[in-house]
């Protein structure tokens, strides 16, 4: 289905507006990166002016370039270069000059580091939750290639949402994922966060690809099962016509069904889910309100 003309709900607008343009010049300033910018994330105006106040922003650690080469991700492979020592002060300090609640930490895959980049993670929320405590940080985490001290590492920094995709049902993890990584393994990982901590766990997965439902299901089903809280679901799109091609969009309707089985059947704390949602989508409002309610 490579190449079938987008549906209209799929039509992006370009942010804009003064908050993003102090935004996008404080991290510059910085050397930052974010996946809002980087992904031409299409809800950058939302996220990151939040609806009240200072709003979200997925802060990518440790470089752009990744150890592994998953089938439906833009980030290049290989070329990794060394840890910025300075990284984890310095992404401290934009978040708390942008002023921003609610940051989310993510970062490709460090395989080549002997501890696949967990440290890194722990030096920069604990930057950010020194100078700030009330400041909530998300985490979304590589595998680690399955590593406990890892994660154990990362807890002990004391994040308040523990994140790590699953991405898509059990039968098509390796066409969409790169080997290393894996259904059972993310399952553990994810366990591991739920069981050894009080933090938040969270995951997404990618629709379109081919899934069935009953296969959607199961994987509610087995998040639940090993405590996850929360779970978003978003259209996968093809970055480019060498990665796995897009099955189909998937209605907007039939990710509001997915969202009410999540929340009302499986007690998921909340959903996030649509066309355009993506793993860190107005995360700090939707969690918010979730602990609220
Ligand atoms: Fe992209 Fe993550 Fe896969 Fe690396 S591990 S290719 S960053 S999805
Ligand atoms: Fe950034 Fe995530 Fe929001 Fe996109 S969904 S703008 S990546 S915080």
């Amino acid at each position: 289905m490579t190449g079938r003309r987008k549906p209209d709900w799929l039509k992006m607008r370009p942010p804009s507006g003064q908050r993003f343009t102090e935004i996008k010049q404080n991290l510059r300033s910085r050397n930052l990166h974010t996946v809002c910018e980087e992904a031409n994330c299409p809800n950058l105006g939302e996220c990151w002016s939040g609806r009240e106040g200072p709003g979200t922003a997925t802060f990518m650690l440790m470089g752009n370039r990744c150890s592994r080469g998953c089938n439906f991700c833009d980030v290049q492979t290989g070329g990794m270069e060394p840890l910025d020592p300075n990284e984890p002060a310095n992404v401290a300090e934009a978040v708390s000059e942008i002023g921003l609640d609610y940051v989310v930490l993510t970062s490709v895959d460090r395989d080549d580091l002997a501890d696949g980049g967990s440290a890194h993670f722990a030096e920069t929320i604990r930057e950010i939750k020194t100078r700030d405590s009330s400041i909530l940080v998300e985490v979304l985490t590589p595998d680690f290639q399955g590593s406990p001290d890892a994660v154990q590492r990362i807890l002990d920094a004391g994040p308040d949402v523990f994140a790590h995709n699953i991405e898509t049902v059990e039968r098509l993890q390796w066409p969409v994922r790169d080997r290393r990584a894996g259904y059972e393994q993310t399952l553990d990982v994810l366990q591991q966060a739920s069981e050894e901590s009080d933090v938040y766990t969270k995951t997404s997965l990618m629709l379109g690809l081919g899934e069935y439902h009953h296969e959607v299901y199961q994987t509610l089903s087995d998040l639940r099962e090993v405590g996850v809280d929360i779970v978003t679901f978003g259209q996968y799109l093809q970055p480019s016509r060498s990665h796995i091609d897009v099955f189909e969009y998937v209605h907007p309707d039939a990710f509001e069904t997915w969202r009410e089985v999540a929340e009302k059947e499986m007690n998921f704390l909340y959903c996030a889910s649509g066309p355009m949602v993506r793993s860190s989508y107005r995360a700090g409002e939707l969690f918010v309100d979730a602990l609220l309610r």
